[in-house]
Parts: structure tokens; C-alpha cells; sequence
């Protein structure tokens, strides 16, 4: 089963290269604004959401909606919605295809409670669960960046769960994810250092590296000033390419080119290829309204007001004319890791130049 799923996923990335799909495959959804941190970085824990979508109206968007084959499930801070198990088995249930669940977290809330749920989500059927674990820097540097006294450790702790949790679920996979910005540039080295003292296992090979990027509608920080300085993210971008261990298969294959064109997006200020935006994948937001992305405040509509049937918005005027701005090369700078992905894989030439 999960090599069919494999060959699903292969072919709508495959098809992108070559013409527009007609429904996405890919899906990045933040089910709740709620977040406990208070991070430096990003202002969605100020947010007091109401009226976000609830398990009901999930329920009839995953079923009238069945075609994704990866679903990232962001936040806030997912586990912060107690519904998190149902939302996922809603659409493992209808997207029979779906082959990869994405999902970060703070590693704030409790690990009782995030490890009991990981456990039913792990046992959904879904090939490949991957759990961002967030982390800006060492003890000093994390817990001032995040806000949170401790959170280093917690995250530290979360690792070792996640580790023994791998023990007994293959399809288990996780990483630390390093937002890089103005606070923690020059730091990534002593960070793997140090998360090496904790933990002896972990190498260059479980950071993923991003970027910190503004936009006003997901993160709320239009106008802060955390932009890295380019030559720095370079420099340390190269540092973590040189330091990771070579590894077979395609996740780590596009891995690696997500990093190289991260040096060429700081470097040049511009995307390195075209989105697939409104095209393999699409932001939802915890309200139900619909994006191309999450950098980019064009709203196409919201599923309340269409059954929750995303392609009735598919088509309309609003993603006809976003579409006509990413061919125009309008569409805003940036180059994140819940987009780079299924651009890569949709511009095959391009992603090997
Ligand atoms: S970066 Fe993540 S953890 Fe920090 S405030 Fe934003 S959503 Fe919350």
C-alpha cells in the first residue's frame, strides 16, 4: 500500500512539471491560531481566534475534498487543538492516497498528551508522519528567542520521546527545524554542538533550516526586523551542507536543493523558481478561508461559503488572477520550507540548475 502511495504522490509532482493540475495535492492547514509560545520571531500567539473551523466542518471538507496526498498541519501550535487525532483521521480516511503528514510543534504542551496522540495519528496508516520539532538556537539562546524558560529542555526531552517512539513506529520521522533571523544568526553551529551534548545521536542530518519571513496574515509580523544577514545565512547554510552526511532518497535529495536555492533566494533577494501555488498546494487558514500560500494575503475565498467543495473556489476570477501573477513573476519573494518542496519537485530543470 504505501508503495502505491509513493507512485501517487510521484505522479502528480511528475505531472507538475509538465501542465497545471487540475486539484492540488498537497495541503498546508492551520487548525488552530492558538500558541502558547512568544516567540520574537512571529506575533500568531497574540492572536485570539474565534470562530475557527470545527471537527464537524473538517470532517466535511476532508470527505468532500479526497484527493491530497500530503497534508501539513500547522499551527499555532497544533496539539493545542484537542481535536488534532480526528482532523488527521479525517483525511486519512478520504485521501486514500495520502502518503506524508507534516506537522511542527513547540514541544510546550504536554508530552503525556502529544505522545498519547502521536501514537493514535502513527497508527492511521499514513507511510510517513514527520514532526518538526522547533528550535532557534542553544538553552540561552532558544528560550530567549521562544520566550519560554525551559523550552530547550522540553524540546531536548520531546527528541528523546520521539527517538524511543521510533522504536515501535517505522513510519515515525522527525527533525529539529531551525528558523534562522537577525537573533540567532552565527549560531548554528554551537547549536548542533549542543543539542549533541544532550543528545549523542543527533547530527547536522535532523536540522532543517529556514529562513525567518514576514507576512502579515499568517505570522503577523509585517514590518519587525528579523531578517538574517544574507552573507551570515550563506556562510552557515554552506557550514550545514558540508556537515551533512549524504543520504539516499528523494526527501533528502530535495532536502539538499531546498538548501542550495535558500542560498541563492538570501543571496539574490529573489525566488529561485516559481511557486506552485493555487497548483499542486494551497494555505488554509484556522477560519477556512483559502490562500495560495502562507506568505501571500490574496484570499480566494472560504470554505464555509462553497459546502466546504474546494473546487468550487479552484476556478474563480480570484485564483484565475493570482495564477496570472505567479506567471507574471508578481508573486511575493520568499522561499519557505511548506512551499520550496512541491515547487522543487514540479520544476524538475530548474531545481538541477
Ligand atoms: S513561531 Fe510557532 S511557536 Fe512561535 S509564536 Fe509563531 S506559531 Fe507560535
Amino acid at each position: 500500500m504505501n508503495g502505491s502511495r509513493l507512485i501517487g504522490i510521484g505522479l502528480s509532482a511528475a505531472k507538475s512539471n509538465f501542465t497545471e493540475l487540475d486539484r492540488p495535492y498537497k495541503i498546508t492547514f492551520s487548525i488552530t491560531y492558538r500558541c502558547q509560545s512568544r516567540c520574537l520571531t512571529c506575533n500568531i500567539w497574540e492572536k485570539k481566534p474565534v470562530n475557527e473551523l470545527t471537527i464537524e466542518e473538517v470532517r466535511a471538507f476532508a470527505k468532500k475534498n479526497d484527493y491530497f496526498k500530503w497534508v501539513e498541519i500547522t499551527g499555532g501550535e497544533p496539539f493545542l487543538n484537542s481535536d488534532i487525532v480526528e482532523i488527521v483521521k479525517a483525511f486519512a480516511e478520504s485521501s486514500k492516497g495520502l502518503f506524508i503528514l507534516t506537522m511542527p510543534t513547540n514541544s510546550l504542551c504536554s508530552q503525556e498528551m502529544v505522545v498519547q496522540k502521536l501514537r493514535q495519528i502513527l497508527s492511521l496508516g499514513i507511510p510517513k508522519v514527520s514532526i518538526t520539532l522547533s528550535l532557534d538556537g542553544n538553552r540561552q539562546l532558544h528560550d530567549k528567542i521562544r520566550g519560554i524558560p525551559g523550552n530547550f529542555d522540553k524540546v531536548m526531552s520531546m527528541a528523546r520521546r520521539l527517538k524511543e517512539l521510533q522504536k515501535e513506529y517505522r513510519n515515525l520521522f522527525f527533525v529539529f527545524g531551525y528558523t534562522m533571523s537577525r537573533l540567532n544568526q552565527g549560531r548554528l553551529e554551537e547549536t548542533i554542538a549542543d543539542v549533541k551534548k544532550e543528545l549523542p545521536w543527533a547530527t547536522a542530518n535532523n536540522f532543517h533550516v529556514n529562513v525567518g519571513q514576514l507576512s502579515g496574515m499568517y505570522y503577523g509580523n509585517e514590518g519587525m526586523d528579523i531578517a538574517a544577514d544574507r552573507e551570515m545565512v550563506a556562510k552557515e547554510v554552506g557550514m550545514l551542507l558540508k556537515k551533512r552526511r549524504a543520504e539516499i532518497g528523494m526527501i533528502p535529495l530535495i532536502e539538499g536543493i531546498f538548501l542550495r536555492k535558500l542560498v541563492d533566494y538570501v543571496t539574490t533577494g529573489k525566488p529561485p523558481m516559481k511557486s506552485r501555488s493555487l497548483d499542486a498546494s494551497l494555505f488554509l487558514d484556522s477560519y477556512g478561508n483559502v490562500f495560495p500560500s502562507i506568505m501571500w494575503d490574496k484570499k480566494v475565498g472560504n470554505i464555509r461559503d462553497v459546502d466546504y467543495d474546494l473546487l468550487k473556489l479552484w476556478s474563480n476570477s480570484e485564483a484565475n488572477e493570482i495564477r496570472k501573477s505567479i506567471k507574471e513573476g508578481k508573486e511575493p519573494a520568499s522561499w519557505t520550507a511548506c512551499e520550496a518542496y512541491q515547487t522543487i519537485v514540479g520544476n524538475i530543470k530548474g531545481a538541477v540548475r
